[in-house]
């Protein structure tokens, strides 16, 4: 094994035996919690080694260098791409055109651009809708109170299929409760379309804590590919 096939290798079973330890503790089955792997930042190269360790889903938050980076991957047929980014709806067409899911949709102008770009491209792309946990300004996310209308919104569309809903935890206080109130969204979009049973949250630091509130999808980047190059 080639230093970095190992030590991603390490951590990935670091963070599996992570996710273990959370689900046991919840009473959960963890081979029902799909686990996202965040490679923001880092190469294709690194994603094709954690594609040959069983890794099936990827997580990016930037068009160009997500769409640079499935196209190096155009070889692999094995890995679903998860955009989980903030996105101007100028950017949305184009990551209909190759992502499988697109976690970070919080208006109502994403969901008709990326349904029109699926269209055009002859695809279907699942959509989580994404909930603001707090009120801090500037902090991607739909509010609780209109979660509903954006839903009905997706679910109306013709391309795009609503899977769920995802968050990302306030970056003060506690995380299980602001994961808590997650569920409580999730569980209110599910009495009227049932097929939505995804809840995306949890991120290295916090993922034991979204285990423990239901999460069916973590978002890991820092824990299996050691820490992002700083932007300076
Ligand atoms: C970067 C990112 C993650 C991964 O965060 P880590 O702390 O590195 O695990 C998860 N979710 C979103 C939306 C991100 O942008």
């Amino acid at each position: 094994m080639t230093g970095r096939r190992a030590e991603l290798a390490a951590n990935l079973a670091r963070v599996h035996e992570r996710i273990a330890g959370a689900a046991g503790a919840a009473g959960r089955d963890a081979s029902q919690i799909e686990l996202v792997v965040v490679t923001k930042y880092f190469p294709a190269s690194d994603v094709d080694l954690l594609a040959d360790l069983g890794v099936r889903h990827i997580g990016e938050n930037k068009d160009q260098e997500a769409s640079a980076k499935v196209a190096e991957l155009s070889h692999r047929d094995d890995i679903m791409v998860h955009f989980v980014g903030q996105l101007q709806s100028n950017k949305a067409g184009h990551v209909a055109t190759y992502a499988d899911v697109v976690q970070s949709v919080d208006r109502a102008k994403l969901v008709t651009a990326l349904d029109r770009a699926a269209q055009r491209a002859d695809r279907r792309v699942d959509v989580l809708l994404q909930v603001a946990l707090d009120e801090a300004p500037g902090r991607a996310g739909v509010a609780a109170d209109d979660v509903a209308a954006l839903a009905d919104l997706v679910a109306a569309s013709r391309c795009l299929s609503l899977r769920g809903v995802m968050a990302v935890a306030p970056r003060e206080g506690d995380p299980r409760a602001a994961f808590a109130r997650l569920r409580e969204v999730a569980h209110g979009i599910r009495a009227g379309h049932p097929d939505a049973t995804w809840i995306s949250a949890g991120m290295s630091g916090d993922l034991e804590a979204a285990v423990g509130e239901g999460a069916t999808h973590l978002r890991v980047g820092t824990a299996i590919l050691g820490s992002r190059p700083s932007l300076g």
